[in-house]
């Protein structure tokens, strides 16, 4: 039910980074105007990249919320918990949540990130069969994963190697089933995607790559074996790690635009625009490219949170941060900055340390991708300089002191 003396507000849908992030400053650069967080999630939103790092490699690792309800109560919020939005009525101007209330909005911010991919023909409610995506997921993976002897990860993207890491830590005997020809085909550079291999493969990880998963065989509620290239594979724990869809349900039934992701415009409003959308869920062009994209990545959700606010304060500062990522896997630690596109040439300047090194991706002269591993200062190096729009040579890059200095 709509209270009519319920005044209109911003209501934000979502509880993750991208919601958070928008929380902290919205009530202060939208005076008068309430705000409202509603989330599906029982608890307050939380750092979800350590889900598949520390919180599964340490049983004494608790969620770490990204804000305390004292600080959301402060800021203006009302946050609404384990009360997800079902519908979302433009006509009307209301959120309705699945407790039955209805909140009526001036404006409203999809930021309901994505949910992990599923398998056809293969049920997501079997035992032993897990995706991480919630800490929920993570609580029962971390059950799962302590009294399993072997783990079979299907997807060798970064969760699901960040994950394999982890089991091999425990001393798990661990296989990961990729369909590509290549890791992280999609994000990584060739030369990069080989060392991940050799690095997991010498980590005691059995790595397979372009191999074809054509069956299951199930006994009652537990899968007990995988078809793997028509052979038969047992399974004792698998997690399935093929990627992650953008939650975009309500915006499509409400009649949004939306191609991979909710439409957004560099103001990141969607085809209507009382209603934004940021974060992993919406598909947006990349200043640098001019692509049209989707990112899931933390700092791409909290960089979108910024100029959306922008927007919601009626100011007009086009989205075009400078897209980054990190990955840790056992004893690697990955760091991207910028896009990769195909046919660049990439420099690698050696690092400091023996695992240490740094691809830097040149289109022409132009320093478009900078890929590190176990290299922060060149990560930091690299960032600073794509975000200035330096491009430094690569003879300049192989003294990252040298290169920080074109800065000055
Ligand atoms: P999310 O954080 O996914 O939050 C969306 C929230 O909206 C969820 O709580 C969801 O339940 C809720 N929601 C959805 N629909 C509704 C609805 N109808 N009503 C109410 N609430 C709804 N990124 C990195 O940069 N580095 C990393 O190392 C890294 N590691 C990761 C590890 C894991 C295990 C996962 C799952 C992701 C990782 N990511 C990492 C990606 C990063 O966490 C996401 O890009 C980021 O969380 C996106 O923020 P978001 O707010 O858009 O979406």
């Amino acid at each position: 039910m709509i209270d009519p003396l319920e005044p209109a507000s911003i209501v934000i849908v979502g509880g993750g980074h991208a919601a958070a992030a928008l929380c902290s400053a919205l009530a202060a650069a939208t005076p008068g105007l309430p705000v409202h967080l509603v989330c599906d999630e029982p608890v307050l939103p939380y750092q979800r990249p350590p889900l598949s790092k520390a919180f599964l490699k340490n049983p004494l690792e608790t969620l770490q919320p990204l804000r305390s309800a004292a600080a959301y109560a402060e800021a203006g919020v009302t946050v609404h918990l384990a009360d997800g939005a079902v519908a979302l009525d433009r006509n009307r101007q209301t959120v309705e949540l699945r407790s039955g209330r209805a909140l009526h909005y001036r404006h409203v911010v999809l930021a309901t990130g994505a949910r992990a991919r599923t398998l056809p023909g293969l049920p997501a409610t079997l035992d032993n069969v897990v995706s991480l995506r919630s800490a929920a997921d993570a609580e029962r993976l971390r059950r799962e994963l302590d009294t399993a002897s072997k783990v079979t990860v299907l997807g060798g993207g970064f969760i699901g190697l960040e994950i394999a890491a982890a089991a091999r830590q425990f001393g798990k005997a661990v296989t990961v089933l990729e369909s590509a020809p290549r890791l992280l085909a999609r994000s990584v550079s060739a030369e990069l995607s080989e060392h991940v291999v050799q690095t997991h493969r010498a980590n005691g990880v059995d790595l397979r790559l372009g191999v074809r998963v054509d069956g299951f065989e199930l006994d009652g509620q537990r899968l007990v074996a995988a078809h793997v290239d028509g052979l038969r594979e047992g399974i004792e724990l698998l997690v399935v790690g093929i990627g992650a869809a953008p939650e975009q349900s309500l915006a499509m039934a409400a009649g949004l635009a939306c191609d991979n992701g909710i439409v957004v415009d560099s103001g990141l409003r969607t085809s209507d625009p009382a209603i934004l959308a940021i974060g992993d869920c919406a598909s947006f062009v990349d200043a640098a490219s001019g692509l049209r994209l989707r990112l899931e990545s933390v700092p791409n959700a909290t960089d979108q949170a910024r100029t959306a606010l922008a927007t919601l304060a009626g100011r007009d500062e086009p989205y075009r941060a400078l897209p980054w990522f990190w990955s840790e896997q056992g004893a690697l630690r990955l760091q991207m900055a910028g896009l990769l596109p195909q046919g660049t040439t990439p420099f690698r300047r050696a690092g400091n340390a023996a695992a240490s090194f740094s691809l830097w991706h040149y289109l022409g002269d132009r320093l478009v991708c900078v890929e590190s591993v176990n290299a922060p200062m060149d990560h930091m190096t690299a960032r600073k300089l794509l975000e200035a729009g330096r491009h430094p040579s690569p003879a300049s890059v192989s003294d990252v002191g040298v290169a920080l200095k074109s800065l000055a």
